[in-house]
Formats: C-alpha cells, structure tokens, sequence
C-alpha cells in the first residue's frame, strides 16, 4: 500500500480519493474548500494542514483541479516541490492545457521528481465506481510505477506517450463528446417539434446509428432516457463551464497543430454561448437549453 497525497477533492477528486482510501491506501487531502477536505478526513483520509504538509512522506501526490492555472499555481507554489519527499511520483489528473501540463512536466523535473500527465474521462459515475478510463503521458517507466494505483480508481489506464499526450488525447475525446452533446439536443428538439415524443426518439436512437455515450449516460433532454427525468434541474455531474474549457483547449491545440476542427469550433461557440446565457454551474447536458430555451 502507497502512502498517497490528494489535493482537489471536488464532483471528480471526492469520489477518487475515496476508492483509494478503501482500497487501503494511506491518504492525506488537501482543498481550498474545508468543507471538501473534511468530507474526505470523515471517511478516515488524514487533513493535510498545507501544501507542504501534503507533500512530506508521500510517494505519490495526485492533483484533480480545475484548470492549467490552479496546477501551475500549485507546482510553483513555494514550499511544494522542495518539501516532498525523494522519489515522490506527481500524477495530475485534472484536464488541462497541453502548455500547462508540459511547463508542470519541467517544474517537477527541475525539482528532481517524475511526473505523469493523467486526465480521466468516465465523469463523476466512473469516479465512483472507479471505471474511469486514464489517458497517460509521460515517461513509459514511470507510467508502469503508477498503474496499479491508478487501476484503484479506474478500469482502463492507456499509455498515450511521452509529457502532456494524455491531455492531447483527452482534448480530442471531450471535442468528440462536447460536439455530440449538441447534435443530440439539436436531434430531440427537431423531433419533438415535428411532433414526436422524445422517449421514441430516445428508444429509436439509442438502438440506432445515433447511439453514444453521452445519449446513454447523459440524456440531453429531462426523461428522454427513463431514467433521466430525476435530474431536471442539471445538477453537475461535469458541469457546461468545464465542457467549455475543455473546447477551448482543443480550439488552442487545434491551432497548434494546424489542424481543422470545423464541429468542435461549432461546439465551442455554443457552449460558449450558453455559458453567456448563466448556465456554465448546470450539467454539460443542460445545452439543450440553447437549442430550445422552453424545454421541460
Ligand atoms: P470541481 O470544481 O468539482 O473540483 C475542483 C476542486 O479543486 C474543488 O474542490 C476546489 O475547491 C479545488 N481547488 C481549486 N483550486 C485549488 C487549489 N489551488 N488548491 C487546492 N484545491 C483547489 O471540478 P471537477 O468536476 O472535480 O473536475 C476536476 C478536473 O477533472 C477538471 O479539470 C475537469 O475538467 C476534469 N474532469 C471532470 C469530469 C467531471 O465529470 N466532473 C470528468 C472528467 C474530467
């Protein structure tokens, strides 16, 4: 058993850390948010007073947060990286930009460490059945050495390469599912404007062509999957803001690479338009809304 460092214990970090906790693992959590990081020392985790509390006698620390700037905030934070203890293995979770990630990549190795860019997808269900899928970039070594802790919150850890691949190819996977989202809202208001009810429309789909994780997971549409209907009110799950940043990063990395993203730019300019619209604290699946504002 890891003795494990976990700093973010948020809709995704919370349920992470607390399969790692069950699987036996020592764990120490740190979170901005007390309440956050109580919730996790209820369940027996130890409270890190700092983030150099955190990061003594660790041999592995985990970041889940939300965006490049709070993982580089936290990396050059002072304190961090020189208080950790030798052979200390840095693994970031959270989805973030590929620049982000390769400056986090040389400030870990500047400070004598290993790093691992991790960055899930399976949303908050995965977190908690730890089914999650890792997509992982680093060095291939140090890869082998986090597997099977990983494999403590996931189903499925994949080696993609070398610093920051995992974030490449988590930014391609959430521009697929961000860009379905929106064609799937678009496909049950066209249906239910020409008249047809949207459990037919869910029940043609879902055994059709048009069937996806997000149709089968995240129902757009309240009721249109039998089980969706508890959620009208879109709480998060991975909430329309987060799907928005992650957009972006692939627009960002699209110009990097020179590569043409016609739909995931499409997609991008709607959830950009929805979180205009004061949505961004709602589920990704709340981009019905934008579709048809009158949805019930
Ligand atoms: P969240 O906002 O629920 O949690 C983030 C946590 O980090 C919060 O508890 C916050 O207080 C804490 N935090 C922020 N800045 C901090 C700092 N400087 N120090 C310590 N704690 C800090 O976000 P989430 O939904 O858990 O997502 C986390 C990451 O995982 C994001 O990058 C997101 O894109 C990615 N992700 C989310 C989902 C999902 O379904 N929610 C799925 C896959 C990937």
């Amino acid at each position: 058993m890891s003795r494990i460092g976990f700093i973010g214990i948020g809709n995704m970090g919370k349920p992470m850390a607390l399969n790692l906790l069950q699987a036996g693992h020592s764990l120490k959590v740190f979170d901005l948010s007390k309440k956050a990081q109580q919730s996790l020392v209820d369940q027996g985790a130890i409270s890190a007073t700092s983030l150099c509390d955190l990061v003594k006698e660790t041999d592995f620390v985990i970041t889940m947060l939300p965006t490049g700037k709070e993982v580089k905030e936290i990396f050059t934070s002072p304190d961090f990286l020189s208080n950790a203890a030798n052979n200390t293995i840095f693994i970031d979770c959270s989805t973030i930009d590929v620049e982000s990630s390769l400056d986090a990549h040389s400030l870990a190795k500047q400070g004598g460490f290993d790093m691992l860019d991790a960055p899930v997808s399976g949303g908050t269900v995965g977190a908690k059945q730890a089914t999650l899928t890792f997509m992982c970039g680093g060095d291939k070594k140090i890869f082998e050495r986090c597997t099977s802790t990983l494999e403590t919150m996931g189903k499925k850890v994949v080696y993609c390469g070398g610093p920051s691949q995992g974030q490449v190819v988590k930014i391609c996977n959430n521009m697929v599912a961000g860009s379905i989202f929106v064609v799937t809202s678009e496909a049950f208001a066209l249906g239910e404007k020409l008249g047809v009810d949207r459990r037919v429309i869910y029940d043609v789909i879902s055994a059709s062509s048009g069937n996806s994780w997000v149709l089968e997971n995240a129902c757009p549409l309240p009721g249109g999957k039998p089980e969706s209907g508890k959620d009208k009110d879109f709480t998060p799950g991975f909430s329309a803001q987060l799907m928005l940043k992650d957009l972006r990063l692939s627009q960002a990395a699209a110009q990097t690479g020179g590569s043409p993203t016609p739909l995931g730019a499409a997609a991008t300019v709607a959830f950009q338009q929805h979180v205009n619209n004061g949505h961004g604290q709602l589920d990704t699946a709340s981009i019905c809304l934008l579709i048809n504002p009158e949805i019930k």
